[in-house]
């Protein structure tokens, strides 16, 4: 804790051009610095941590320095002088600083009034710096208000507030006004960095921009975590480390979420979930970033230029920009819309993670949805092509479905091959019933140097597979498992039109029985559909 305040004092900004982030407060005030033009209330309002009451102590030395740098152009306090280190360091009764939150009342405000009307004891100005002046009562603010109306000369009124619409108007409209505002995460960061290398605190950069991102855009919070953190560190402060003090669980693990989603792969977001749970993260604070994660992925979807808008790290960015393809718009919008949901059912109900699971359920199994006149066209479509519809459907010829990829010859045993296939059908149940109805029915055949093929029971199985959506999605599978690019060939068990014969008792049969109709098939086709079940 020794640390903690010998830093803040250490490195508070004592200079305007050492002020982080609020050039535009900063710049107007060294204008009218420079050309004598100095007001006797000022309005500094922002959110908290974004440096308000350190430019009240800078402008409160500038007035009252005796020997102002740059007094034409662009004026800073010399620190050196008499005035400077008495203001610095406290020792002058010249200027007085308030906390509206600690003392609201009437009592103190008149003691002020009374104050107010005695010289400075040996600086030119007397300068009032009142934080939280939303806080003070009523009454209080009506005799400031008076004393606001007729100030002495040798006054000048710093009043500082997280919340301006909280203070009256007739305090607000006599005072010059300046909003801060809330920093950017590059700020932040840009700023920590700083410290630890002025410092020599051995940590991470990473660890760093990971209390940038969780700082909520402010600074104060950011450099004392920082020396909390150095504080309490027995060694090298790593990312991992950060994230784990931060409660942010295992900040691998909230990437591992986060790709899952994406992915849609829902076993994966429900373990990764619950290795955060595990680690003691405040799951609260990671479906923030998850908002965050993903309101920032749709705005790079939308155009990458909008890069210039997202608060985070330069690699961060890029490795967004690499997985928007895996993800269309819609489906962004929508996850960001549940996630949201999600997090005012979590302030309502509680139970932060079983809403947190029917989130990720609901966002892993979201589907690109088609706009609705693109839908009515096509059912037009599919309207005049049923009229015309053939009576009888060939069979596909034998197709090879290529991923692309060199020839890798490599014998494959029968066990290995049957582990592949359960792994697959595995996979196939958790995103496709039918896919996985199909599946079920065939087998492994072989898998010889880059092709696998696979059988099964019939042409509609067969077609099945074969289209795009499951054809990708095998293919991926069998990236991810075999870790390079596989051919897929789909053959038939049975020659075709026997399965004819069979009667539809279970629910596959009814599924080849609708997925034969070409009407059917279309207007699957149309809406990106997929049949779930069959009723009678
Ligand atoms: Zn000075």
């Amino acid at each position: 804790m020794r640390l903690h305040v010998v830093l803040s004092r250490k490195w508070r900004p004592q200079r305007f051009s050492e002020v982080v982030g609020q050039d535009h407060v900063v710049t107007t005030l060294q204008n009218s610095l420079a050309t004598g033009r100095v007001a006797h209330a000022y309005l500094f309002s922002g959110p908290r941590g974004t440096g308000k009451t350190t430019v009240a102590r800078i402008l409160a030395k500038a007035v009252n320095c005796l020997n102002l740098q740059n007094p034409r152009t662009k004026p800073e306090p010399c620190n050196e002088c008499l005035n400077c280190r008495n203001i610095t360091s406290g020792r002058t009764f010249d200027v007085i600083e308030m906390d509206a939150a600690s003392s609201r009342g009437i009592d103190q405000i008149r003691d002020l009034r009374e104050n107010v009307k005695l010289s400075p004891s040996g600086c030119r100005y007397k300068v009032y710096i009142i934080d939280e002046v939303h806080m003070l009562t009523p009454e209080a603010f009506n005799a400031l208000l008076k004393t606001l109306e007729e100030p002495p000369q040798h006054v000048i009124f710093i009043l500082a507030t997280t919340e301006k619409h909280k203070v009256l108007e007739t305090i607000t409209s006599r005072c010059l006004q300046f909003n801060f505002r809330r920093l950017s995460y590059n700020e932040i960061a840009g700023r920590l960095k700083f410290l630890a290398r002025s410092e020599g605190f051995d940590i991470d950069d990473e660890a760093l921009e990971l209390i940038a991102r969780n700082a909520d855009g402010c600074l104060r919070d950011a450099e004392n975590i920082l020396e909390q953190m150095v504080a309490s560190a027995q060694e090298r402060i790593t990312p991992e480390y950060a994230s784990l003090m931060l409660g942010l669980g295992s900040a691998h693990l909230m990437d591992e979420l986060s790709r899952c989603v994406i992915k849609q792969d829902l076993p994966g977001a429900i373990s990764a979930l619950d290795g955060l749970t595990e680690s003691g993260a405040d799951l609260t604070q990671c479906l923030k970033n998850l908002i965050g994660f993903f309101h920032d992925l749709m705005l790079l979807k939308i155009n990458p230029d909008l890069k210039r808008l997202i608060d985070a790290s330069g690699s961060k960015v890029n490795e967004m920009l690499s997985v928007i393809s895996d993800v269309s718009l819609d489906r962004l919008r929508r996850i960001v819309k549940v996630l949201m949901r999600t997090e005012r059912d979590i302030k309502e109900l509680g139970y932060e993670r079983f809403n947190l699971e029917t989130a990720l359920v609901e966002i892993c199994q979201l589907r690109d949805g088609v706009p609705i006149e693109e839908a009515l066209e096509r059912l037009e479509e599919i309207e005049a092509k049923i009229e015309t519809m053939p009576t009888e459907i060939k069979p596909s010829p034998v197709q090879e479905i290529s991923a692309g990829g060199r020839e890798e010859e490599r014998p494959v045993s029968e066990d290995e091959l049957r582990e592949i296939w359960e792994k697959l059908l595995a996979k196939a149940k958790e995103n496709s019933i039918a896919l996985y109805s199909f599946m079920r029915e065939g087998g492994p055949v072989s898998l010889q140097g880059n092709k696998l093929t696979i059988s099964v029971a019939n042409s509609v199985g067969k077609e099945y597979v074969e289209r795009d959506e499951s054809k990708e999605f095998m293919l991926r599978l069998l990236k991810d498992l075999l870790g390079r690019d596989i051919q897929l060939e789909v053959i038939v068990k049975e020659p075709a039109g026997q399965e004819d014969r069979k009667t539809p008792t279970s629910q596959f049969a009814l599924y080849h029985k609708a997925m034969r109709d070409e009407g059917v098939r279309m207007v699957l086709e149309a809406f990106s559909g997929e049949i779930v079940e069959i009723g009678d």
